[in-house]
């Protein structure tokens, strides 16, 4: 199946905010460029899809808090590295928003790393710089576990949002330049984190709670807090996060599996399930597929509440069971701008959402962290 990709598609810059595809390599010990059945994204379908540039998770399952969380995500983070340089012919390792963009004038396909977890840092702020020196630009403050130091959303929480070494680690990530990451976490949390940062934030992948009502998606008064801070908030292609239904199917199946478990991969019933025990367990589940339509809904709701400005796209592939009819892999991507595009949305727009608002906003974090450390001297 060819899919047409419209110019604005190509002229754009393309940023994913968050791909899981580390873990598939991981799970799978497979290559990027190696042939998967699984993939949702991989060397073939991102340069079909026109991704400028794709944050590459270094997810730490909570299984790994206070055991090892650290050097499991050193080697999410080592196995980053080495893939993009495996293919240096069309892959570039990219720490910045100028990174970005030399990777568009270039022709290639800048990769990012972003920690998925916030229990990766081992509640430690000299670890947390240590990742960013290696090369990491975003922590998610937590996955579906709440850690010693901030509330998530997968869990009933134990702080009431964000603790005060919750604030240091937000603090010090803004003094770095390093992006902070709200998806997952609790509301609390994500109100907590606005007070704290004095930069804006992004939602790396999330979607709208007003659509469908999962506890990771945003409300419609988080979109505009969120908006206020100037941060932009990536959609989540995951169909348990676009269509209500698949919610509330999931979570009452949830319930059934694990009355108070921590959860393990995203949405994993238990910690000690692998990733193919829980496709079978979502596959039963029956749910319907969700439409690209559902994606394109998300994105416009987005748009009419925070604002234009304040939209991006974050796949989340590689990281869950089930994604749109026609959304199903990087390469369809050209197909999403094309709905956006017959939906009535202006190509100055559809490029904001492909990229050109979470580039200004990397661009803005930045610069908070050059002025600090010119306030510094
Ligand atoms: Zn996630």
């Amino acid at each position: 199946m060819t899919i047409s990709v419209p110019d604005v598609h190509r002229r754009a810059i393309v940023v994913d905010g968050h791909c899981d595809t580390p873990y598939r390599m991981l799970r799978h010990n497979v290559h990027l460029d190696e042939h998967d059945t699984e993939a949702q994204a991989d060397l073939q379908s991102l340069l079909a899809g026109g991704v400028t540039a794709s944050f590459f998770a270094a997810y730490v399952p909570p299984y790994y808090a206070d055991r090892g969380a650290l050097a499991f995500c050193n080697r999410a983070i080592e196995l980053i590295l080495s893939e993009t340089a495996r293919r240096s012919d069309v892959l570039v390792h990219c720490t910045d928003a100028a990174g970005i963009r030399a990777a568009k004038a270039s022709g290639k396909t800048a990769i990012l790393i972003g920690v998925e977890g916030g229990h990766a840092i081992e509640d430690s702020l000299d670890t947390l710089r240590a990742l960013y020196k290696r090369g990491a630009r975003y922590l998610t403050l937590t996955h579906v576990n709440t850690n010693n130091w901030c509330d998530s959303s997968g869990d009933a929480g134990r702080h009431g949002g964000l603790t005060r070494f919750g604030q240091d680690v937000v603090r010090t990530m803004n003094d770095l330049g390093m992006i902070v990451d709200v998806s997952h976490v609790s509301d609390n949390a994500f109100y907590q984190v606005l007070d704290t940062t004095r930069v804006p934030v992004v939602a790396t992948h999330s979607s709208c709670r007003a659509l469908c009502r999962h506890p990771r998606n945003m409300t419609d008064d988080m979109l505009r807090a969120l908006a206020k801070n100037g941060g932009v908030c990536m959609i989540n292609f995951f169909s348990a996060f676009l269509r209500d239904d698949v919610a509330q199917a999931i979570m009452a199946a949830q319930k059934r599996v694990k009355p108070q478990g921590l959860g393990g991969t995203e949405e994993l019933p238990n910690d000690s399930t692998d990733w193919d025990d829980y496709l079978v367990w979502f596959n039963n589940l029956g749910c319907p597929i969700a439409e690209l339509d559902d994606a394109a809904d998300h994105i416009v709701h987005a748009a009419e509440v925070a604002g234009i400005e304040h939209v991006g796209i974050g796949s989340d592939f590689d990281g869950v069971p089930a994604l749109p009819r026609g959304l199903q892999t990087a390469a369809t991507l050209p197909a999403l701008t094309a709905r956006l595009l017959e939906r009535g949305m202006g190509e100055a727009d559809v490029e904001k959402i492909l990229g050109a608002n979470f580039v200004r906003v990397f661009e803005t974090i930045e610069k908070g962290h050059r002025e600090q450390k010119t306030g510094d001297r």
